[in-house]
């Protein structure tokens, strides 16, 4: 309750579930043993301690870690000492009430098992030097061990760390005379063990980060190197000791080390230098002293959440209602958020992070909001789904946020939503407009069959589309007519949500919805009166003007390796450094290429911000095991006959066929047919074709439910986004394997990674749904090829989305002439051969190549 508000809150409340919810983020944050403390004059300590102990014991998540029982009164250790299974530790006795209730304490806490913290105290004090922490520790070790027989081991001496560089020359060797304590006492007192506070050290930097991050870790360095055990200190206020540049770095280890009398005034001065150092990021903690409307807002504009809990708890007890905390600062913040954002001078990743501050303010009052029953008021209520058969939600992610920001109560159903739930969550929640989203192209019928039933079901709920496949065309021509009732129209990106939303539902929403009407059909009507400018060959024609290989004269490397090869343990770190970073900002809709975006007049500081926070997600992908990386490849002989590619076995017995489609366009060069690039069954010779399925998603949904417990839409999207890269990096780096290794047909080459983004190797890698080979049912035959889904666990939906998300899947090409190129419109004649050959109905094939036709 000391360390914080919430918690406090909480238990003042009686609420023990979700206080033991605090001990369980702490848990799962890495803590290593958890320290609990009741002392409040309003609490009754003891109870407390007790019921809450007793509450945590039948969690097996918080209770498979120590407990430290932490409190100044005797009454209150020993009511939590009666509790807790296992061996605790107190939290702390000293001398200074004298050597009687010394020896009485410690003999109880010996009773019950556990360790204990002994600080250097005596009846006259702190022990501030060296010569006074030796003395009261040695009298306490014999005391504990050779007067009462407490296991050394189980004593943990704290030394207490000072504040040094306070400007009196007294405190100047105050951490020398830590360093030397400790180790005497390593030295002298058998097998007990040293901690400390160690953020004490830095005080009179408040407000400096960068200088206290490289104390807390020189200091570390030091003490560790003397022999301390344990320390106390905020994870995230640690600078790695390496990291501290070395100018900085002496100046702290002259202050630490008591080099001569000047240090201080020499850290003091590279302190401001510092400050003013525009290249070194500081926390500048001044806003801290604002009213609390004020930090509320500023967290907000800024992202920060560190201080969000106790700020708006404060708030809370400020204000009459907690539901004019979120009406007056922190929607006053937001809108600040929407503002800068509307007019570019924000990005996304920075909105992304005003509203998980916003979300973690909201999550705090909605308890007792809902005491009170009332609905906080919104600008509207926005329902949005990823449409059935499609699992992509990245896009619609950042659009319900960025709604959300601007005061859109959003009703998000998640992936693959069935049109009937769509409906009935609609109506019942009432929503003021649907938006419906997916990126592979079976969704675009998909979104047809929704509007279809909007329409039947009479809905007057405007409809908004948007995702990769979509666009405005396929909008007016194909979905409009499906629902007159009201407007359907596209969206480009989510910056441009807002201000359709409050088009669509504000006042004026009459005369824009006529707008949208008259442009949508113009749209419609240009399309269906264009004159195609483009001349069509009949397949046949198609067929004629294929691509020509010189077969005769072709030298076909033979495989190195045929078959399906699983590699099911892929370390993410070999991979990490294949990462095309480019796609990853134009996630964020920061779009300009890597690495010149980092330099870019307009995005570089929000682009490093990212690139940052990419970097440390991605490190803790690593270290945490968060993402499980998976590949499966297979090479095969190969034939073409027409525009279909044979595999065969070893044996020669024909194992699968490829159906590819043909360029019809008129062209100038060649039509066209991936089948070109292989050597076809007349010329005799042997070829090869291969295919892959690459995911590095698997295992996402754990991390992703912990940062969506908590409200943090940013590190939600930023995995997802990271996920994706990883998958993309995989299939280059395991494209990269099979050239030069298993089929080995570029045994030499070498490439930098700006080269294989390039795509400068011999060979393609095409994947179905994408131009070169638009049907995406082909991947039931890849999948099958490589049993994909019994062998890495990748499944596909029924409109063959790939699941997990980050997954990419495809075949190769070797040959040098093979390059990507796009299959364009398809006419009748073409689908009618294509169908007979893939054994389908006409009307099956429409379906899938719809984009197509
Ligand atoms: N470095 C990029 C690679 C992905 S985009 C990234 O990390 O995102 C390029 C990939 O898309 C190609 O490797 C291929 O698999 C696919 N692709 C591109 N153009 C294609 C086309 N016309 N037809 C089929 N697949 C294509």
């Amino acid at each position: 309750v000391m360390g914080s508000l919430k918690f406090k809150r909480l238990i003042k409340e009686d609420n023990l579930e979700t206080a033991s919810e605090v001990a369980l983020d702490q848990v799962e944050g890495g803590a290593q043993a958890i320290d609990i403390n009741m002392d409040d004059g309003m609490l009754e300590g003891k109870e407390c301690m007790t019921h809450f102990l007793n509450l945590i014991a039948s969690d097996p998540e918080i209770s498979k870690v120590p407990i430290m029982v932490d409190s100044s009164k005797w009454n209150i250790i020993e009511a939590g000492l009666k509790c807790i299974q296992g061996k605790g530790i107190v939290n702390s006795i000293s001398l200074k009430e004298g050597e009687e209730i010394f020896k009485k304490h410690a003999k109880t806490i010996l009773r019950y098992g556990a360790a204990v913290v002994v600080m250097a105290f005596d009846e006259k004090g702190q022990a501030v030097d060296y010569q006074d922490k030796i003395r009261i520790c040695k009298r306490a070790y014999n005391i504990l061990v050779h007067e009462i027989g407490f296991p050394a081991e189980d004593i943990i001496f704290d030394p207490n760390i000072l504040t040094v560089a306070t400007g009196i020359k007294e405190h100047n060797n105050y951490a020398v005379d830590f360093f030397k304590a400790t180790k005497w006492i390593k030295e002298n007192l058998s097998h007990v063990k040293v901690s400390g506070g160690v953020s004490n050290v830095s005080f009179s930097f408040r407000g400096n980060n960068i200088v206290r991050e490289a104390m807390h870790s020189a200091f570390l360095y030091h003490a560790i190197n003397n022999g301390m055990d344990m320390g106390i200190v905020n994870a995230g206020m640690i600078e790695v000791y390496e990291d501290i540049p070395s100018d900085l770095l002496k100046a702290v280890e002259d202050v630490l080390l008591n080099k001569d009398d000047d240090a201080t005034e020499r850290l003091v001065d590279l302190a401001e230098n510092i400050k003013g150092d525009g290249k070194q990021r500081i926390e500048d903690l001044s806003w801290r002293e604002q009213s609390v409307e004020g930090r509320l807002s500023h967290a907000l504009v800024k992202g920060i959440v560190t201080f969000i809990d106790n700020d708006t708890e404060e708030a809370r007890l400020k204000f009459n209602k907690p539901l004019e905390v979120i009406e007056g600062p922190l929607m006053d913040g937001m809108s600040v958020v929407g503002e800068l954002f509307g007019s570019g001078k924000m990005f996304l990743p920075q909105v992304v992070k005003s509203a998980r501050v916003m979300k973690k303010a909201v999550a705090l009052l909605t308890p007792f909001i809902e005491k009170e029953k009332k609905e906080s008021s919104h600008a509207g209520k926005v329902l949005l789904a990823t449409v059935k058969g499609d699992v992509h939600d990245i896009g619609k992610n950042i659009v319900g946020v960025v709604l959300g920001c601007n005061n859109y109560k959003i009703i998000d159903l998640g992936v693959m939503v069935p049109a009937n739930r769509i409906l009935e969550e609609a109506q019942k929640n009432k929503v003021d407009v649907i938006g419906l989203s997916g990126l592979i192209t079976p969704s675009l019928d998909e979104m047809i069959d929704v509007a279809k039933e909007m329409q039947r079901n009479d809905l007057k709920v405007p409809l908004m589309i948007g995702g990769a496949t979509t666009s405005k065309i396929h909008t007016a021509v194909k979905i409009n007519e499906h629902y007159n009732n009201n407007t359907v129209l596209h969206v480009l990106d989510a910056s441009k949500a807002v201000g359709v939303s409050r088009k669509l539902i504000g006042k004026e929403q009459k005369i824009f919805k006529e707008e949208i009407a008259k442009e949508y059909d113009k749209i419609k009507k240009n399309y269906l009166n264009r004159k195609s400018d483009k001349e069509h060959l009949s397949i046949e024609e198609a067929r004629k003007n294929a691509l020509q290989i010189d077969w005769e004269k072709e030298q076909i490397n033979p495989a190195n390796q045929l078959g399906v090869q699983v590699f099911d343990t892929i370390d993410i770190l070999a991979i990490k450094n294949y990462i095309d970073w480019t796609p990853f900002f134009f996630t964020w809709e920061m779009r300009k290429k890597y690495p010149a975006i980092l330099e870019d007049d307009l995005f570089s500081e929000q682009a490093q911000r990212l690139f940052e926070d990419a970097n440390v997600m991605l490190d803790k992908v690593i270290k945490n095991n968060w993402l499980q990386a998976k590949a499966i490849i297979g090479i095969w002989k190969a034939n073409s006959e027409g525009d279909d590619v044979y595999l065969f076995d070893e044996i020669n017995n024909n194992i699968a066929t490829f159906n590819f489609l043909r360029q019809q366009a008129k062209k100038r060069r060649a039509n066209r047919c991936l089948s070109d690039f292989i050597a076809p069954l007349s010329s005799g010779k042997q070829d090869y074709m291969g295919s892959f399925v690459c995911t590095a998603g698997l295992g996402i949904e754990k991390q992703l439910s912990v940062f969506e417990k908590d409200h943090d839409d940013y590190n939600s999207i930023m995995l997802k986004a990271i996920s994706d890269r990883l998958a993309e990096a995989l299939t280059e780096y395991m494209h990269e394997k099979v050239r030069r290794k298993i089929w080995g047909y570029a045994a030499d080459e070498k490439f930098s990674n700006e080269d294989l983004i390039r795509e400068e190797y011999n060979g393609i890698r095409p994947a179905p749904g994408y131009t070169a080979c638009p049907d995406h049912t082909e991947k039931l035959k890849i999948f099958d090829l490589l049993d994909a889904t019994e062998k890495i666990g990748v499944s596909l939906t029924e409109n063959m989305a790939m699941t997990p998300n980050a997954t990419v899947s495809g075949y190769y090409f070797a040959h040098p002439e093979a390059k990507y190129f796009s299959v364009g419109k398809v006419q009748d004649d073409q689908i009618i051969d294509y169908a007979k050959r893939k054994n389908k109905s006409i009307k099956e094939i429409e379906k899938w190549l719809r984009s197509n036709i």
